[in-house]
This record gives structure tokens, sequence and C-alpha cells, in this order.
């Protein structure tokens, strides 16, 4: 049978999207679902209640990915079709990147992070700690053994075009290009990890220090990239990075009407990040010599991922069931739609 990384073999890109239940508000609300997932890599989008005949596929809005989970696929299940297939490739000396994108509420943090609603804290199943548990798997291989990698962790947010240091303090940090346009974030904590549960407190850590401070948590982090990097290094020598990011809402329409120019201006930059995101990953896939990797601090700051021999990205655009939510579910699985 052919496994995953079978699959994707070949493809240096790969875009899924994933639906979650309706939540308690949107049921407070009488909200109802208006997203199908026919077989496992189509999305389609209808009239609520509507019954879904799948001979009219083209009179709804349809869209192909290379998976589509619905509301009742887990964390390890996602994982195990995006990241998991990546982790192999930064043992080859590669560059990986995965990409939770979609709306404040539709799921980024809690396929990325883990889980952190209500009493429930646990980042133990998130795909940052999902992808950490595996590569220290595979450092135990005999092959790789040899090798004698050692493992670290960075732990940044991209907020307004700055980066702070998660695991310092939130320590704003300078991000400069060198004269062989290697992109450098000056002083970016690197923490020698030794196992998962070393991961898994620079996660807890970081993501405290994300919200502290902030009147709102969920408003601050739906206005900025958190990026979670696991970098392999051999005698001191970058071997591979794998680079988690947990992206800024994709929602904009109501930034632009606001009177507040703040959250104008952040939501410009965030526009713009995104717009960014996608030409440099359009780029990868098809070759394209001149990534534009310049045109925000999150595509700069991630300038290695998207050059070179081996790199690989994986996208999980995140969407809300809602008929409320249909315009950026729209959005997002345009966005994110690479077949269209
Ligand atoms: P985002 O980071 O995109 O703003 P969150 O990950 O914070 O969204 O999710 C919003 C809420 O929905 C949280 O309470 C989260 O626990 C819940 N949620 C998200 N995805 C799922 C899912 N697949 N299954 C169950 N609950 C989910
Ligand atoms: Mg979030």
């Amino acid at each position: 049978p052919l496994t995953t990384a079978d699959l994707i073999e070949d493809h240096r890109i790969c875009v899924c999207v994933r639906t979650r239940p309706l939540n308690k508000k949107e049921l407070t609300m009488k909200d109802l679902d208006v997203i199908t997932i026919p077989s496992k890599d189509v999305v389609m989008v209808h009239e609520p209640k509507q019954k879904v005949d799948l001979t009219r596929y083209l009179e709804n809005q349809t869209f192909r990915f290379d998976y589509a989970f619905d509301d009742t696929s887990t964390n390890e299940m996602v994982y195990r079709f995006t990241a998991r297939p990546l982790v192999e490739t930064i043992f080859e000396r590669g560059m990986a990147t995965c990409f939770a994108y979609g709306q404040t509420g539709s799921g980024k943090t809690h396929t990325m992070g883990g889980d952190f609603s209500g009493k429930n804290q646990d980042c133990s199943k998130g795909v940052y700690a999902l992808a950490a548990r595996d590569v220290f798997l595979m450092l135990k291989k005999a092959n790789y053994k040899k090798l004698d990698l050692q493992v670290y962790a960075t732990f940044f947010e991209i907020y307004s075009g700055k980066v702070f240091d998660l695991l310092n303090r939130k320590t704003k940090l300078r991000v400069l290009e060198d004269g062989k346009q290697q992109v450098q974030v000056v002083g970016l904590q690197e923490r020698d990890v030794k196992c998962t549960e070393d991961v898994l407190k620079l996660i807890e850590m970081g993501n405290s220090c994300r919200t502290s401070g902030q009147t709102s948590a969920n408003a601050h982090s739906s206005r900025s990239h958190a990026v979670f990097q696991i970098i392999l290094r051999r005698r001191g020598k970058m071997h591979g990075k794998f680079s988690l990011i947990d992206l800024a809402g994709n929602e904009r329409g109501a930034d632009t009407s606001s009177a507040d120019r703040q959250t104008r201006l952040e939501g410009a930059e965030i526009n713009k990040s995104l717009l960014a995101l996608k030409e440099c990953i359009r780029a990868l896939g098809r070759n394209k010599p001149h990534t534009p990797f310049r045109a925000s601090k999150l595509t700069q700051v991630l300038r290695d991922s998207f050059i070179g021999e081996n790199s690989r990205t994986c996208m999980i655009a995140t969407i809300s069931p809602g008929m409320a939510s249909c315009e950026n579910t729209l959005n997002t699985l345009r966005y994110a739609n690479r077949y269209g």
C-alpha cells in the first residue's frame, strides 16, 4: 500500500481543508451548517438544509484539495496527512513549512497549538507537539542516529510587521539580511530540546507569553502570526528546519471601514503578508526563480524555506461551517484552492 509520503512524493505543496463542528455560539444563534465533504478531497458550500445532490456538483460551490477533513476528524488525522510527511524532509537536509490559514474562530490554534477551550489546556495534541514527537522518534532510527543531530526550538510572533520572541518575554527583535541574502532574526532564542516534554514546556511558555497583557487573548492572537520552529543542527550547522505557523485571521472586511487607524494599519499589514505568502508558495510550486519574499516580514523571515531544492510546504485551511461565516469561508477556499 502507498504511504502518505508516497502519495505526496513529487508534490512540494500539499493543501488541505478542515471544517469543525458548529460551536455553542453558532448553535445558539441557530446558524446552520453549509459545508459538506462528499469525498476525501472535495469541499462543497451550499444552501443550508438543502439535501446535497452529488449529481449537481457544479451548481454548488465545489472545491478540490489534496485532502478535505470533515468535522469528525482529529488533530492526529489532520497531522498524519499534512505535517507528518514533512518530518522526513528536515532529516534529509530540507526545509519544511506548515501553515494554518483561515478566519478567526475556524480552528487554526486548535489544529496547530492544541486544545485550549475552557478548562482544557492541552497542547500535546496539536500539530506543533505531534511534529516534535515524531522528530524525536526519527532521531532514534539508525540512519539518523549516526548523524548525531541536535534539536532546537524557537517560538516567535509577527505582529504588525514586527517580530517578538515568545521564549524571551516578548523581546522585540530585528530582522537582518546579510550580503549573502541570508535572513537572520537577531537574538532569537533557540532552545535546546531533548524530548517531547521539553517542547511542550516551551509551547506552554510561548502561548502564555503570547496572550499576556492583552485585554482579549483571541483579539490579539487573531492579528498576529505565530511561528514555531524545530531546527536540526549537525555540529552546529543547520541541517533542516520545520516551521509551523498559526497565521493571523484572514477576515479583514470589518477593518477597512474601521475608524481606528491602528486597526486599519494592522489589517493592511495582515492582508499584505497573506498575499505575499500566497505568491511565495506559488513560486515554490512552479520553480520560479524570483520569489517575492521581501514583500512582508512573514515571508522575509521564512525566506530560506521558500528557496532551495528540498523545500516542502503544506497548508491547512480551516473553515467555520456556519452560514454566517459563508463569505469568509469562500474567501479561504479560494485562497487555498490551487486548482481553480
Ligand atoms: P482560531 O485560532 O482559528 O481563531 P480556535 O482554534 O481558537 O480558532 O478555535 C475556536 C474555537 O473552536 C475554540 O474554542 C476551539 O476549541 C474550537 N474548535 C476549533 N476547531 C475545533 C475542532 N476541530 N473540533 C472541536 N472544536 C474546535
Ligand atoms: Mg487562534
